[in-house]
């Protein structure tokens, strides 16, 4: 970066001490490069005057020229308003002010032209402008934004100190018009001509104070594809580091405990997906390079025996296994499930979790250290720095969301040649967003579930229904079924979460009483020995119902139960809610998912709920997710927020994600250390670009 734009705010005409205290406050603006790149998040077309006969209730903003006629104060004192009245040839109307009052008056000039800007609501025949901004028709600072004038983001602390859009607007010209500001092309020219970009000068103008719609948009794409284009070059440079620097365990053979286990204890044939990824995961394993590979599958499409298999490999080769999972309840199941698998295999698995008690952690710690242990399952206590494995060849995070480079990085450290990786999910995560989130690393998809599974039966009841649904409940435990029901958490407040639950639980007791019904219960405030002492009366099947918070999202396998009553299904997101459905279906018995809700439902829940009776594909679910619930709020991108893109979006971006990527790529398979003349302004810039990118972000 040149010097004059790495200059700190106060040193901008017109920022003093205060304003550059806010700005830095307010805005993380520190110096002239941040506000150069505080981009406006609209703009509005100010060249168009509109007459008062023509407003409508549907223009957006519009812009007036009249004079303001006569203004007065209206109501009384706490609810008082400031009304004026504004007239051009056409007509009149009213701009009224509940605020700031005292502050508009003195600066109000009655038969005064003034350019008036606002969005017109429909009010007793006419239209009134709440909260105007008034414009001096015959001031020259004015002049620079009657064409097409941005609009920036300022905080109402910034308001109040007469900090707005239009002061930003104007410090951020003063900065635009300084001879010392020099912008350099930060892309090689190839790509400005292959794309059709303007340059990265021409763009930061432009997006500011665009000269018109065409040259505004133009800017945007510009600024957009730079910032994914970094973005991508980052991860594609780590990817490539790591397959060309990092030297990878080879597994050299498939052994003994694989070929076994395969061919006698396997309980069913792999799906042909299964089949596929296996052979996807083996090349990798026996390449010399190490694997970091992402494994999605749907709910049920039964990521674990891949995972399992995969653990076999390393410990044919001689290496440790681990696999780690987000809650204790998941890593138990694990557990269960893997070690009845192998009872027949001389393989010593262990499980290490939060409530593992002290005595039995070191015993643990020893067998990892010394080798004894082959395969260790657990919860985040895997990646903590007291275990110490004698030699990790692979370790595999399951069902994990937030799992970023810098986690990964550390799983690397727990072998003096980094382990394999495999990280797996079952929220199917869009296209745009894997290539970000996961975009160094390889993926394999199961896109395929068991044989004679038969697709779950959604059905949308509202409460008032619920002795109907109970009266199903027990139809279903009379053929020994088994049947959960899950509460919201709701976020406001814990408490009342907790009490949805209870009353829950004692409606089920008085509904399905003892000695013929068994209910369980597992919630998050529970010690996690109650937690699997209740969960495990389930599992074995000694209670028919378990009510519960979502604490039983994830991965959980009870194979006999199969009804999913979810009690104000409204309240869940789509995500969530397949997730839940995906506890049920998993043997072969036909498997129901209720959906409880109340008989008011916003569109949103509406359209919800009707995803999740028309389809049990998580593929097509989390695009209507992505749809209706924008970028930030998805399930697992939160984080995608922290990849601090400034302009661009991952969702709406898409194409020009994938044009990023393959340029990206494109320049690193001609010259992966960026040392050709040519990348020069590249390099320059991607060197200051890493040293200011936060790998522990991505996560
Ligand atoms: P997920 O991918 O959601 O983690 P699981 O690995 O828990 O799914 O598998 C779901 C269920 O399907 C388990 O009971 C598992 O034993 C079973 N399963 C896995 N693969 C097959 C298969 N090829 N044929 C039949 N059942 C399978
Ligand atoms: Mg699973």
């Amino acid at each position: 970066m040149n010097d004059f734009l790495s200059t700190p705010i106060e040193f901008l005409k017109g920022v003093g001490p205060a304003k550059a205290e806010l700005l830095k406050k307010e805005l993380q603006i520190f110096s002239f490069v941040d506000l150069l790149f505080h981009f406006p998040y609209r703009h509005i077309d100010r060249s168009k005057i509109y007459k008062i006969n023509e407003l409508n209730a549907d223009l957006p903003y519009v812009q007036l020229k009249g004079v303001i006629t006569s203004f007065k104060l209206v109501g009384e004192k706490r609810k008082q308003r400031l009304v004026a009245t504004l007239a051009d040839d056409t007509g009149q109307m009213e701009l009224v002010w509940f605020q700031g009052i005292k502050w508009v008056m003195e600066a109000l000039v009655q038969q005064k032209t003034y350019l008036v800007f606002g969005k017109p609501t429909a009010f007793n025949q006419t239209f009134n402008i709440v909260h105007p901004t008034l414009d001096n028709v015959d001031d020259a600072a004015n002049k620079m934004y009657l064409n097409i004038m941005p609009l920036y983001s300022v905080t109402e602390k910034m308001k109040a100190r007469s900090l707005d859009s239009k002061a930003l607007m104007k410090l951020i010209n003063t900065l635009l018009t300084d001879a010392r500001l020099n912008i350099e092309e930060n892309l090689p020219d190839t790509i400005l001509s292959d794309y059709k970009f303007i340059n990265r000068k021409e763009a930061l103008l432009h997006i500011h104070f665009p000269a018109n719609a065409q040259k505004l948009v133009q800017s945007q794409q510009r600024l957009k594809f730079e910032e994914l284009f970094f973005l991508q070059l980052r991860l594609l440079r780590y990817k490539l580091k790591r397959t060309q620097v990092v030297n990878g365990i080879k597994f050299q053979s498939i052994g003994n405990y694989f070929n076994t286990f395969y061919n006698q204890y396997l309980p069913f044939e792999l799906t042909d997906a299964q089949k596929r990824v296996l052979r996807e995961i083996r090349s990798d394993l026996k390449a010399g390079v190490q694997m970091n590979r992402l494994l999605q599958g749907d709910v049920g499409s039964g990521k674990t025996v891949v995972a399992l298999m995969c653990c076999l490999m390393a410990i044919d080769n001689g290496y440790q296994a681990c696999l780690m999972a987000p809650t204790e309840i998941l890593a138990q199941q694990h557990f269960a499930g893997i070690t009845d698998l192998l009872k027949n295999l001389n393989i010593n698995v262990k499980l290490l979790t939060g409530s593992t008690s002290a005595k039995e952690r070191k015993q643990i710690l020893e067998g990892i250290a010394l080798g004894n242990i082959n395969l260790l399952i657990g919860t985040h206590a895997l990646i903590e720095d007291k275990v110490v494995f004698n030699n990790l060849g692979l370790a595999i995070v399951d069902e994990q969301h937030r799992f970023g480079v810098e986690q990964r990085a550390r799983l690397w450290k727990k072998n003096q040649k980094p382990p394999h990786i495999l990280v797996m999910t079952a929220t199917p995560i869009p296209r745009t967003l894997a290539m970000t989130l996961y975009g160094d690393l390889d993926n394999s998809i199961i896109n395929e579930l068991p044989k004679g599974r038969k697709p779950i039966k959604t059905i949308h009841k509202f409460d008032n229904n619920r002795l109907a649904v109970y009266g199903f409940l027990k139809s279903e435990i009379a053929k020994g079924r088994q049947v959960y029901v899950v509460y919201p958490l709701i976020e406001e407040s814990e408490k009342l979460s907790y009490k949805n639950l209870i009353d829950g639980y004692n409606a089920m007791l008085d509904e399905f009483p003892m000695p013929q019904y068994q209910v369980s219960m597992v919630h998050g405030k529970m010690k996690p020995a109650e937690k699997d002492f209740e969960m495990n009366r389930f599992v074995k099947g000694q209670t028919q119902i378990m009510v519960a918070t979502t604490v039983i999202e994830v991965g959980v396998n009870v194979p006999n139960a199969s009804v999913m009553v979810i009690e104000s299904a409204e309240k869940f997101g789509l995500s969530q809610l397949h997730q839940l459905r995906g506890r049920v279906g998993r043997g072969a018995e036909q498997s129901y998912c209720i959906l409880l809700t109340d008989v008011k439902l916003t569109n949103d829940a509406k359209q919800r709920i009707k995803t999740m009776c028309d389809t049990n594909d998580g593929f097509k679910i989390a695009e209507v997710d992505l749809q209706l619930r924008g970028p930030g709020e998805m399930e697992g991108t939160a984080q995608s927020g922290s990849f601090n893109l400034k302009i661009a979006n991952i969702y709406q971006d898409a194409t020009l994600m994938e044009q990023a990527r393959n340029a990206a790529m494109h320049i690193l398979t001609t010259d992966a250390t960026l040392s050709l003349p040519v990348h020069k302004a590249l390099a320059n810039f991607f060197n200051q670009y890493q040293k200011h990118a936060k790998w522990g972000s991505i996560s």
